[in-house]
């Protein structure tokens, strides 16, 4: 044999053990390195026990909301360690299902760090060794990226630790405005944590259809979450037992924790690429062709170290789709466009296909359907909350192009929506689907008046 392995992957993650295993599945030699703990980002300290701590998060409201309905809770009381070390438990337990996958599929895993060497080489840092591949694919994922240069930068924490807290803040700041900041904000306010958001940008969730984005910053704020707009940090020191931030405003902020969440850099860097000379682009992703394939041949790249769209279920399909072009003679291209995402906030909100400003700058004339409604739910239960729901349309075909909507449930409705919007149905078509009731999804299928201008607040 020419080389060790016919293919060595570099992460095991969401896409690295998916692309590991279909083509382990498919004959091929296949080991597989991971630096931290196998499952990658999502499994150990992304979806997974974000989605139980908000889960766990949830229950403040839940208990508030109990009362309309005839119900006293007496004596609730929350324990922040006993649902921290619940989470991990359950990551731990996931962390060993892919491991067993992995065996189970044939893979070799290799727990420690590699970096490649050249076209057909991999250092493995803890061993030493340099095993050698017909072909390598980095799965690296992201890692969380830090202000740079800000004094007092290392007395804050990234959404890493934010799980493993040994205490709950009474007081945290989180610097950023995407869907991270946002559903630790939510989740640590809804935990009796005083929360804020400093956002450098005027509105959160930049990429997102403006009026949704409008929608949840009216709701966070109703909600008791204080959003400080247009400032940045300066500066962060201790203060007594506490932290103080120094905002760009000149304004003091105390807090236990300071949180950043301003985004999630490719992980590249230190790997050797650009000396085995792959191409990577000004922000270190690695630059694809639609199989995955980077500027030399023998290496390929999949999920977020690509920086496409940088979700679970897209690095999943791109590994497996590597695996069926490269092992399985079954070239597959995945499509990224209309893939459905969520934000975990208050309400959470589900997406898929265009917001309104991109659908005009792409489609010229489109229709706009939207409306923005207190549930049934949450008039007995005393609850302000207000559902927004937004078809976008494109006005010369008719065809449904965008369907946005925060209000509870909204992630597991847009899910269904996806299907519509990725088969291109028409709107005449969405309308011919009959209601379900009572039911707050039902509303999607009733918008028939169009509306202009943005939305503005009830
Ligand atoms: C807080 C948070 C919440 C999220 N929530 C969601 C969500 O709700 N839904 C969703 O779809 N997505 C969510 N994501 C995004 C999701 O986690 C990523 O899109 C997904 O994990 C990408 O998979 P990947 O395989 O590309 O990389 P990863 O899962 O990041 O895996 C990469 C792996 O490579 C390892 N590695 C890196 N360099 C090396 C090296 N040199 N040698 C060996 N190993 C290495 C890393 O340790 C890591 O385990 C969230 C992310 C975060 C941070």
């Amino acid at each position: 044999m020419k080389y060790d392995y016919d293919l060595f992957v570099i992460g095991a993650g969401s896409g690295g053990v998916r692309a590991a295993r279909i083509a382990s599945l498919a004959g091929a030699r296949v080991a597989v390195a991971e630096e931290y703990r196998i499952g990658g980002t999502c499994v150990i300290r992304g979806c997974v026990p974000k989605k139980l701590l908000v889960y766990g998060s949830e229950f403040a409201q839940a208990f508030a909301d109990a009362a309309g309905f005839g119900w006293t809770v007496t004596g609730a009381h929350f324990d922040w360690p006993t649902l921290r070390d619940n989470v991990q438990k359950e990551v731990t337990r996931l962390s060993g299902l892919y491991t067993s996958n992995l065996y189970k599929a044939g893979v070799t895993p290799f727990e420690e760090r590699a970096e490649v060497v050249d076209a057909h080489t991999v250092r493995l840092l803890k061993s030493g060794s340099q095993p050698t591949a017909e072909r390598i694919l980095i799965a690296t994922g992201g890692a969380p990226q830090l202000p740079e240069g800000l004094p007092g930068v290392e007395l804050g924490i990234t959404s890493n630790e934010a799980f493993l807290l040994k205490e709950l803040p009474k007081r945290i700041l989180i610097v950023g405005g995407g869907y991270v900041a946002l559903e630790f904000a939510n989740i640590f306010h809804n935990l009796g944590a005083a929360t804020r958001i400093v956002h450098r940008g005027d509105r959160m969730l930049r990429g997102f259809d403006d009026d949704l984005r409008a929608h949840l910053h009216i709701e966070s704020e109703r909600a008791g979450i204080e959003l400080t707009m247009n400032a940045t940090l300066t500066k962060l020191e201790r203060a007594g037992g506490a932290l103080r931030a120094t905002l760009s405003t000149g304004d003091h902020v105390d807090a236990d924790q300071v949180l950043f969440a301003i985004g999630r850099h490719p992980n590249t860097r230190g790997l050797g690429l650009e000396h085995a000379g792959v191409k990577v682009d000004k922000d270190g992703a690695v630059v694809v062709d639609e199989y995955s394939q980077s500027s030399l041949p023998s290496i390929y790249a999949i999920g977020d170290v690509t920086n496409r769209v940088n979700l679970t279920p897209v690095a999943i399909r791109d590994g497996h789709a590597f695996a069926d072009t490269v092992y399985n003679k079954r070239p597959t291209a995945v499509d990224h466009r209309s893939v459905p995402s969520a934000v975990f906030g208050r309400p959470p909100i589900g997406t898929v296909g265009l917001g309104e400003g991109d659908a005009r700058l792409s489609h010229g004339e489109v229709d706009i359907y939207r409306t923005n409604f207190r549930p049934m739910r949450n008039i007995l239960a005393g609850n302000q909350e207000r559902t927004l729901m937004k078809l976008v349309v494109d006005a010369k075909t008719d065809r449904l192009l965008g369907v946005h909507i925060a209000g509870e449930d909204a992630p597991e409705m847009i899910q269904l929506a996806a299907v519509a919007v990725k088969a291109g149905i028409t709107k005449q078509q969405w309308d011919s689907t009959v209601a379900l009731h009572p039911t707050a999804a039902e509303e999607l299928v009733l918008l028939r008046e169009k509306v202009q201008g943005p939305l503005s607040p009830a």
